[in-house]
C-alpha cells in the first residue's frame, strides 16, 4: 500500500556507504523507518529533500508488519533553517526529537504528538529562546500529558497542610504520598518536591503555548517576582527523574543536553564530568 503523509525527520542513520535509514514521526502512522537507498549518491533524487528537524511531504510503500518501509518520494515542506545556525536551539531540538523517537510507536495514531512536536520545533526555529530549558520542560510536560502519564500533583487537605513547604512524591504511583490514598510500598522510589515547584508545574501544564509564552511568564512573574533559577532546576530534576522512571529512557541524553544549555558561569563542561 502506498501512503502519502506529512512527516518530521527524527533520526538519520548511515546504512551502507551510500544509503540512509530515516526515522520519521507521522500523524496517522506514528513512528516509521524508511530506507533511502543511494541517498548520498551525487545524482540521488533525495539530495536536499530531507534533513533533521524538517517536516516533509512523504510518499512511501507501507509494509504491514514492523519493519523498514520503502520510500518513494519526499519533498521538504518546513525546513526550520534557523536551527542550522542557533546551536542552543539546535541542541534543544536534537533532544526533543530523540526523546520523541524513544516514546513513539509505529502503526498508531500520533496526531497529538505530531502537533506538539511541530509547534515546539517551529517555536525553536522562529524565535530561538535564550534559555531553551524552559521550552524543553514545557514540551516534556505536554508530552507526558499526551501519553496519559502526567504526574498527579493534587494535594491532600489533611496530609499536605500549608505549613509544609516540602511534599514527598512517589515515583511509582505518580502522586504525593498520603495516608488516605494507596499506601506507599516500603522502600519505593520517592523524592521531595517544594510547593513552588508544584505551582510552576501547574503553570506549565496549563500553558497552551510553548513556554515561556509572554502571558505565562507575566502571570507567574506577578506572583513570584521572577521565575527563580532554583525553581526551574527543581522542576527539571523532578521531570528528569519522572521521565526516566516512567518512559524508560536513558537519563544521560537529557543530562548532557541540560549541561550544554546551562548558562551559569560555574558550569562544568559535560565531557569533564567524570574526570
Ligand atoms: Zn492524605
Amino acid at each position: 500500500m502506498i501512503i502519502q503523509t506529512q512527516a518530521i525527520v527524527l533520526q538519520i542513520r548511515p546504512w551502507s556507504r551510500t544509503s540512509h535509514m530515516v526515522t520519521w514521526l507521522t500523524p496517522e502512522h506514528g513512528k516509521i523507518v524508511t530506507a533511502v537507498k543511494g541517498a548520498c549518491r551525487p545524482k540521488s533524487a533525495f539530495l536536499g529533500q530531507y534533513d533533521l528537524f524538517y517536516t516533509c511531504d512523504l510518499l512511501f510503500y507501507r509494509r504491514e508488519h514492523d519493519g523498514v518501509h520503502a520510500i518513494r518520494e519526499c519533498a521538504p515542506l518546513v525546513l526550520r533553517e534557523p536551527l542550522r545556525r542557533a546551536w542552543r536551539a539546535a541542541a534543544a531540538a536534537a533532544y526533543l526529537v530523540d526523546l520523541t523517537a524513544r516514546v513513539a510507536f509505529g502503526h498508531q495514531d500520533a496526531a497529538p504528538l505530531f502537533e506538539l512536536l511541530t509547534r515546539t520545533l517551529d517555536r525553536l526555529a522562529d524565535a530561538p529562546p535564550d534559555a531553551p530549558r524552559e521550552l524543553i520542560l514545557w514540551y516534556e510536560t505536554h508530552l507526558l500529558q499526551r501519553l496519559g502519564l502526567l504526574p498527579d500533583l493534587t494535594t491532600c487537605p489533611y496530609c499536605h497542610t500549608p505549613d509544609r513547604p516540602w511534599l514527598r512524591f512517589s515515583l511509582p504511583s505518580g502522586r504525593f504520598l498520603c495516608q488516605h490514598l494507596a499506601h506507599g510500598q516500603p522502600g519505593e522510589a520517592s523524592l521531595s518536591l517544594h510547593r513552588d515547584v508544584q505551582a510552576l508545574f501547574r503553570v506549565l501544564c496549563q500553558s497552551a503555548e510553548p513556554f515561556p509564552g509572554a502571558q505565562v511568564s507575566a502571570d507567574f512573574a506577578s506572583k513570584k517576582n521572577h521565575i527563580q533559577p532554583n525553581l526551574i532546576l527543581g522542576l527539571s530534576r523532578f521531570l528528569g527523574m519522572f521521565i526516566a522512571f516512567h518512559l524508560d529512557v536513558p537519563s544521560a541524553v537529557r543530562r548532557v543536553t541540560f549541561e550544554m544549555l546551562d548558562t551559569t558561569p560555574t558550569q562544568k563542561p559535560a565531557l569533564l564530568e567524570n574526570s
